[in-house]
């Protein structure tokens, strides 16, 4: 954006130059323009379950048959879940994103806590006939960060690894020391995911296969919010996969040593 202004001598009333203003709004027009995206995604995922609600709701009053209603009943059911999840998800982001959280940093012990998530995520997986492993560092890694993000950013990934692997697969967590860092793998012997999908993977919404995302109730914003709890902890997240083999995800946190 140019502004010039032309300056004027009083004394003479001559134009003795111009001053050209000039604001570099890229950054300000970017910004912009990921805002107004985000927000017609958000509208358009939160469309989605709510138009199968209400048509879902609307037709019902028509059957009579008891197990089509039952059905119908089911899906407003399921539906309405995936409302609740997305809206919390979008939450859950916007707070990350904004910087909207109250910050509980404090010393956090991680195979405390990634013991804790073991036993959350054990029923889910033995549900889905999945041997999920937890192998924990022999002595205790402590990172400065706050404990519930940690917990959820774990979640996610369990998640993620038991949604996308098939019935008798494994999935493993496990805690390590490297070069100073504490260093945490989930891996499955799941689906997959090819390569190319890989460098907007954490991308909001971004989503393999949008058809099973949407069947396995997935929110697409999963990897998003993991992606921002590592920034907050200084950490870095890689990914490596390979289709019909199975998924890794390694994230490197930095150790606090008092
Ligand atoms: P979703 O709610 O769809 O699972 P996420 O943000 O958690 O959204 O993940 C984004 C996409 O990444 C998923 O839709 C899926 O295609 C892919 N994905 C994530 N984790 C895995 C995994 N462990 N194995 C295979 N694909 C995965």
């Amino acid at each position: 954006q140019v502004k010039s202004i032309s300056v004027t001598d009083y004394g003479t009333n001559n134009m003795i130059g111009v001053l050209l203003v000039i604001h570099d709004v890229t950054k300000i027009k970017a910004l912009e323009n990921m805002r107004s995206e985000f927000v017609a995604n958000v509208s358009h995922e939160l469309k989605t379950p709510l138009t199968s609600i209400k048509g879902f709701a609307e037709t019902l009053k028509y059957v009579e048959d008891k197990q089509t209603r039952d059905k119908f009943l089911d899906i407003i059911y399921v539906e309405s879940e995936r409302l609740s999840r997305l809206i919390n998800d979008i939450l859950t982001l916007s707070e990350l994103e904004n910087k909207d959280y109250s910050i509980n940093f404090q010393k956090v012990c991680l195979n405390e806590c990634l013991t804790e998530v073991y036993y959350i995520m054990h029923r889910i997986a033995q549900e889905k006939n999945i041997s999920l492993e937890l192998k924990n560092f022999e002595e205790d890694l402590y990172i400065y960060g706050d404990r519930d993000k940690f917990k959820q950013m774990i979640i996610n990934l369990v998640d993620n690894a038991i949604k996308y692997t098939p019935q008798g697969g494994n999935v493993f967590i496990k805690l390590e020391k490297e070069d100073m860092k504490a260093k945490i793998e989930v891996k499955d012997t799941g689906i997959g995911i090819p390569n190319q999908h890989l460098p907007r993977l954490f991308e909001r919404f971004y989503r393999v296969d949008k058809a099973r995302s949407r069947s396995m109730g997935g929110t697409g914003l999963g990897l998003a919010i993991v992606k921002h709890i590592v920034m907050i902890f200084n950490g870095t997240i890689d990914v490596q996969s390979e289709v019909n083999v199975g998924t890794t995800f390694t994230i490197h946190l930095p150790i606090y040593k008092h």
